[in-house]
């Protein structure tokens, strides 16, 4: 078994995820990168591995896939930290018009993602005797906005796995914390939510001084989850200073 504590990262292929990454294995863990595109994950890996971080690893898991999400979870020897960061937007229609198909979709990687890799893992945190499971979440499981239902409601239902879990769980050596941002510039999470139309994924941003990055994100979970273990940050909100809702965006244009 690896004398690190060890840190699973959904979505460790870009942005936050891959943000996060990096920050953990600075604080010292050794970091397990899961997502779907091997080939970035297995790069992060090496470079990772180049820089002195010990045994990093790199599994091309599909969260929403509960055979592959077991098969990875018997292969690991040791899990201390569940980063569930996989997830994502579709689409930015309207209730009226909204596709089932990506209503689904967002909810099996931002929900059911969740679950399986916590209910896998579950065992292991617990047996680390200091375990931490953190849920991404958004500020869209908090409040909502017009054109975002799909998405909003995927993200509620992980706030309430979060919050319900840390009720089911109290008293064994496990902690939930949830970190839920605002606006983050990532290069591919708006790209993603308007179908690849650079143009649509550009205005998101427009005119705000600066968005939230990656890393500012990244460096607040690593925060959470360096706290000691009685500590437990339940819910952080974190928005960048120009946006005081979803709604009340400060842009300069
Ligand atoms: P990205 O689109 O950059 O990252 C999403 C990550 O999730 C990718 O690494 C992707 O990897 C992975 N992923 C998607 N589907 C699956 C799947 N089925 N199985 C495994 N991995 C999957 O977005 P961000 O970094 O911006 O977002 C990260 C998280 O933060 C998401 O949960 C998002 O909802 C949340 N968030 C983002 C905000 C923002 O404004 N950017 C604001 C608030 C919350 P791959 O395609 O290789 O599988």
């Amino acid at each position: 078994m690896s004398t690190q504590p060890t840190a699973v990262i959904t979505g460790a292929s870009s942005g936050i995820g891959e943000a996060t990454a990096r920050r953990l294995a600075a604080a010292g863990y050794r970091v397990v990168l899961v997502a779907r595109r091997l080939d970035r994950i297995e790069a992060l890996a090496e470079e990772l591995g180049g820089a002195g971080h010990e045994g990093v690893e790199a599994h091309r898991v599909d969260v929403t896939d509960r055979a592959a999400v077991d098969a990875f979870a018997a292969r690991l020897d040791r899990c201390d930290v569940l980063v569930n960061n996989a997830g994502g937007a579709l689409g930015m229609d309207r209730v009226a018009e909204g596709d089932p198909a990506e209503w689904r979709a967002m909810y099996e990687v931002n929900v059911l993602g969740v679950l399986h890799m916590t209910q896998a893992l579950l065992p292991a945190l617990t047996a680390s005797g200091a375990g931490t499971v953190l849920v991404v979440s958004s500020t869209a499981g908090l409040g909502t906005y017009e054109g975002g239902a799909g998405y909003v409601a995927a993200k509620h239902g992980a706030h309430v796995l979060a919050e319900t879990l840390r009720l089911e769980i109290v008293g064994t050596p496990v902690r939930v914390i949830e970190i839920a941002p605002g606006m983050v510039r990532t290069d591919e999470f708006s790209l993603t939510r308007f179908r690849g139309d650079a143009a649509a994924a550009d205005r998101v941003y427009a005119g705000v001084a600066e968005p939230l990055t990656a890393a500012d994100v990244a460096d607040s979970i690593t925060w959470a989850v360096t706290r000691p273990p009685h500590v437990n940050v339940d819910l952080l909100v974190l928005r960048p200073r120009a946006q005081a809702s979803h709604t009340k965006v400060h842009r300069e244009l």
